[in-house]
């Protein structure tokens, strides 16, 4: 029997994995470590990664005297071709390990850590080198690539470096003005709303984003305001919303007035 490609010198090298991780919000922002476990090729335990049962030695194949190659005279030509016997080895063995069949390597898991740098964005790739299939010549595993799925978080929306929030508002706080507490990545703070506020009006949190790589500067946070309008009132907000709304012209005539005359 041959012993597949096990005396040969070239290294084809283990397998390249690419797996995919989904993490959360926070986690893509502040970093975190993880460990994920995939199928991949393995050592074989049971001879160790040597292909043979334990004890084996590998014979002198027979069939080439183990040069490898046998020779055939046809007519003129010396024809050289490579022994099918031991596949080119010049050795033989009487059988396989029963596990890997001779492979050397077998199907099974591997579990690796990995850290994950703050600030990954959604897609991106990781590459941890070594980290893939074993090597069935035994030292070079392939490399092991994590692309990093992001979840949706139901407050923060990013957009590189920068967050962005929505702070809903009722009418009265668009109006008269007041405070709020606004969630940033580092917790509540409280933001003041100015009188008069628009629907769509941002505030910017300078610094309250995220940082960016291989930079010590930070992204900005966007506080953009929602003003909600009531849809059912009650008989006295009614009244006091109609008196509003009669001041109101009151108001846009004695100015238009005074404009005119002015
Ligand atoms: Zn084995
Ligand atoms: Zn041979």
């Amino acid at each position: 029997m041959a012993l597949k490609n096990m005396f040969h010198q070239k290294a084809f090298g283990g397998q390249d994995v690419k797996i995919s991780l989904e993490i959360s919000f926070m986690e893509a922002v502040q970093g975190c470590t993880k460990t994920v476990t995939f199928q991949t090729a393995v050592p074989c335990e049971t001879c160790d990664g040597t292909g043979v049962p334990p004890g084996t030695r590998p014979e002198t194949c027979r069939a080439c005297r183990g040069s490898g190659m046998i020779f055939m005279q046809r007519g003129p030509f010396r024809l050289q071709s490579t022994c099918s016997q031991c596949g080119g080895s010049g050795k033989t063995v009487k059988e396989f390990c029963k596990s890997c069949k001779g492979d050397r390597v077998v199907k099974g898991s591997k579990t690796v850590r990995l850290d994950v740098i703050p600030g990954i964005e959604d897609n991106e790739t990781l590459r941890i080198f070594r980290s893939g299939g074993a090597d069935p010549e035994g030292n070079q595993p392939g490399d092991l690539y994590v692309t990093i799925k992001v979840r949706e978080d139901p407050v923060f929306r990013r957009e590189g470096p920068d967050i962005h929030v929505d702070a809903v508002i009722s009418f009265t706080q668009a109006i008269l003005g007041g405070t709020i507490q606004v969630p940033t990545l580092t917790g509540d703070v409280v933001l003041k709303v100015r009188q008069g506020t628009q629907h769509g009006q941002k505030v910017v949190l300078k610094g309250k984003g995220i940082k960016s790589r291989g930079s010590s500067l930070y992204g900005n946070q966007y506080v953009n305001f929602r003003v909600t309008i009531p849809m059912n009132l009650t008989h006295r907000q009614r009244m006091l919303i109609e008196e509003f709304a009669k001041e109101g012209q009151q108001g846009e005539q004695e100015r238009t007035a005074a404009g005119a005359s002015g």
